[in-house]
């Protein structure tokens, strides 16, 4: 038994009533007062880890600077190590070598899923299903904790406008209002009600904060956004986060302001863990620290080192600069004492809310591992929300679903692939495990329908590191001619096109964003012999679809969907499943239009009006998105009804209730996800033409009407002022209800 560990039993008075969390705090500080300055500095110290330090011994790991700090207890967490067994020899290695046998913390980006997959989050986050991406994250954070993990570096919660930015894919889209639901719904899923639960594990809200503004979506850029745009459309989720007991923030990599969010003093002292009274762990993302220097805002890594401790970033997540610089800073004064031991005493504290000073072990479990990962369950879940996730986006000639008795061609560089699908972080996933579109449809069809397949064109893999230049084959068109003539002996053509897993994702921003390579013009190389085509997109981001819209009968945005992704394809092409998903980001008719969102402010000028020159606009676009933010069609038609309004006036401490009838007048039963919006009609500042409020999602019988009604209290009209205070303003508001972010029909009241 170590040191610490014996030390916190004799501390133990079962007699005292002490609340659980006292009784925490109480060990965190004893323990706290055992160790030395450099082992303090050591639980602040993180590194990416692979197996080497633990296999059998040999002269390099022996010899290396990490190995001797990991024995002497002067890591605190470790990152990227994976697997039961791997995790229980680490932990053994520094819980039985160092002094006071601290046990580490094992983390790791589990995004979405660990070995079974769901749809990457934008994806996930158009099903608007805030239960299943719950029941997602608690899954993923089952396989994870069973396979030694405490700590995911998820959700990411960044808010985006511009869908050029690669890592749109691993957030919920360009709305503060669904992104802080959805942000609610997965750090409930992964951490449950009680960290201490073996079967969860700890949670990350990043980046904080802004990351998801970096100008013209160009990965790792700056921001520039000003105080209100900060406070009203990037942090809500992040509000959101730490109102849920999220365990841990992540810096963002860019400047906010002026100052880079790892030494910013307002985002992380004033404001988080001021105002907010944040109590667990901000770590630092990759080399944050580092980068500080070269934001040109320290002069080394030394003074970096001290400008993100003092402004509240606690673990140095591998900069080594803490490990390097803490001691001479705090014997020179430069960073307190008081500073340093209150970030030593939140990655503690986390320790003890996950149980490891009960049990150091209690994570890595092989037995556990076997039994746990990609159970038929779990795959059946992941199939569940894919379904969901997927977003009919036109449908004109009823092409859908598919009707039986066809001569179906399958064409296009993703029809058969079983790795895109998986898309970017896709943890311990096998490569090619995905189901494919091909795969899905062979499943599903019946024995009247016939397949035929196509590749068409070649779509190579998109750069396998960050910082390579997208290779896409431009010159390859051997396959047209073949794809032609499957084309032309189909009743119906379905296209699998878009981006490949690593189009999209981190470093992996697009200045174009249409159909990457040679699709396009395979496309309309197909819809010269046949026009009956299903476009069945595959991608991490929105696209630009102008012609595609306006000459393809049929698409079907499927995102990446995870390792059912075929399957679940194809039960909606089939009309096995009805789409029900909605867009969480607009899609721009072109590149030009962005940043975008639905949820702009008024200018001085109108949008629209009768051939006028001098409106806000672009000469050669129309203002409008292609397809907006909440658009997404069903294979039934849903009616509704007026707005009905309680009332024409509410006090600020009141309420409104708003209705409306929805009536199902297909044939089919469908889900519909009805949205409420709010316009704040006149403000002390400029204020959004519409915001996203509440939302319903419920399944409507065919012929049935359901009215859905909604409370709308004083929080839905709040906003960050001018002044940095919350709160509404009196004056007229006006309420829409709709099927998406166009819908134009309201009601008004007055704040009184
Ligand atoms: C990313 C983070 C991620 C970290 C660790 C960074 O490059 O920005 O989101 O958690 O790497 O993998």
């Amino acid at each position: 038994i170590s040191f610490a560990f014996a030390f916190l039993l004799s501390c133990s008075n079962p007699n005292e009533k002490v609340s659980s969390q006292s009784e925490i705090d109480f060990k965190v500080d004893s323990v706290l007062s055992l160790m030395t300055l450099e082992e303090k500095i050591g639980q602040l110290n993180q590194y990416s880890v692979g197996e080497e330090m633990t296999g059998p011994g040999n002269k390099d790991k022996e010899d290396s600077i990490k190995y001797h700090q990991l024995l002497s207890g002067r890591v605190g967490s470790v990152l990227n190590l994976l697997g039961a067994e791997n995790t229980r020899k680490m932990q053994k290695l520094v819980v039985e070598n160092s002094r006071l046998g601290i046990p580490l913390l094992f983390s790791y980006d589990v995004v979405h899923g660990y070995k079974t997959i769901f749809p990457i989050p934008l994806a996930e986050s158009a099903s608007w299903n805030l239960e299943l991406m719950q029941k997602t994250a608690s899954i993923s954070a089952k396989e994870a904790a069973a396979s030694g993990l405490h700590w995911t570096f998820a959700p990411m919660v960044d808010v985006s406008r511009d869908a050029r930015w690669g890592r749109v894919m691993e957030g919920a889209g360009e709305d503060p209002y669904l992104g802080a639901e959805i942000a609610k719904a997965r750090i409930l899923g992964f951490q449950g009600d009680e960290l201490s639960d073996p079967l969860t594990i700890a949670a990350t809200a990043k980046h904080f904060a802004g990351y998801g503004f970096v100008e013209s979506g160009k990965d790792y850029n700056s921001v520039n956004v000003n105080r209100q745009i900060l406070m009203n459309q990037i942090i809500p989720p992040f509000k959101a986060a730490n109102e849920v007991g999220v365990a841990t923030f992540m810096n963002a990599f860019n400047d906010i302001d002026g100052t880079p969010a790892t030494s910013n003093n307002y985002l992380l002292r004033d404001l988080l863990k001021g105002e907010w009274k944040f109590s667990g762990v901000v770590v630092s993302d990759w080399n944050s620290i580092g980068e500080i220097v070269n934001h040109g805002t320290a002069i080394d890594l030394k003074e970096a080192s001290q400008q993100a401790i003092n402004a509240g970033t606690d673990i140095d997540m591998e900069a080594g600069a803490y490990i390097k610089h803490l001691k001479s800073l705090i014997e020179n004064g430069s960073v307190s004492e008081e500073v340093l031991n209150d970030a030593v005493r939140r990655v503690l504290k986390l320790k003890y809310d996950l149980g490891l000073f009960d049990d150091p072990y209690r994570y890595s479990d092989t037995q556990r591992e076997k039994k746990t990962l990609m159970t038929p369950e779990f795959e059946e879940t992941a199939k569940e929300i894919a379904l969901e996730s997927i977003v009919l986006l036109k449908n004109d000639q009823q092409l859908l679903p598919i009707q039986s008795a066809q001569k179906i061609a399958v064409i296009g560089p993703l029809a058969k692939d079983k790795d895109s699908p998986l898309g970017n972080w896709r943890a311990q996933a096998t490569a090619h495990s995905a189901v494919s579109l091909y795969e899905g449809l062979n499943n599903t069809i019946d024995e009247n329908t016939t397949l035929d397949y196509a590749e068409g064109v070649k779509l190579s893999i998109g750069p396998n590191s960050f910082h390579e230049k997208q290779q896409i084959e431009q010159a390859d068109r051997s396959g047209f001619e073949q794809a032609k003539s499957v084309a032309k002996n189909a009743d119906v053509v379905i296209m699998a096109l878009g981006e490949t897993a690593y189009m999209s994702g981190e470093g992996r921003s697009r200045a174009d964003i249409g159909l990457p390579g040679l699709q396009l013009e395979l496309l309309k190389e197909i819809y010269k012999v046949n026009t009956n085509i299903i476009l069945v997109l595959m991608n991490g981001r929105p696209l630009t679809l102008s012609w595609e819209a306006e000459n393809i009968p049929a698409i079907l945005e499927t995102w990446h969907l995870g390792s059912q992704a075929g399957n679940a394809i194809a039960d909606v092409l089939v009309g096995n499943y009805n789409p029900s998903g909605k867009l969480s980001m607009s899609f721009p008719r072109t590149v030009g239009q962005l940043p975008m969102s639905y949820n702009h402010k008024n200018t001085g000028r109108p949008t629209s009006g009768p051939g006028m020159v001098f409106y806000t606009h672009h000469n050669d676009v129309e203002n409008s998105p292609l397809f907006p933010f909440g658009y997404g069609l069903s294979y039934t038609d849903f009616e509704y009804g007026e707005i009905q309004l309680n009332n024409t006036s509410m006090a600020i401490d009141g309420s409104i209730t708003a209705s409306i009838e929805v009536k199902n007048v297909g044939r089919l039963a469908g889900k519909e996800i009805v949205q409420l919006y709010i316009q704040d009609v006149i403000g002390s500042t400029t204020r959004p033409i519409k915001e996203l409020k509440a939302f319903q999602k419920e399944l409507i019988e065919a012929g049935q009407t359901k009215t859905f009604t909604f409370k709308i209290t004083a929080k839905e009209l709040s906003f960050y002022r001018e002044d940095g205070s919350f709160g509404p303003e009196t004056g007229t508001f006006r309420i829409f209800i709709g099927n998406d972010s166009a819908t134009a029909s309201f009601k008004e009241f007055t704040l009184k």
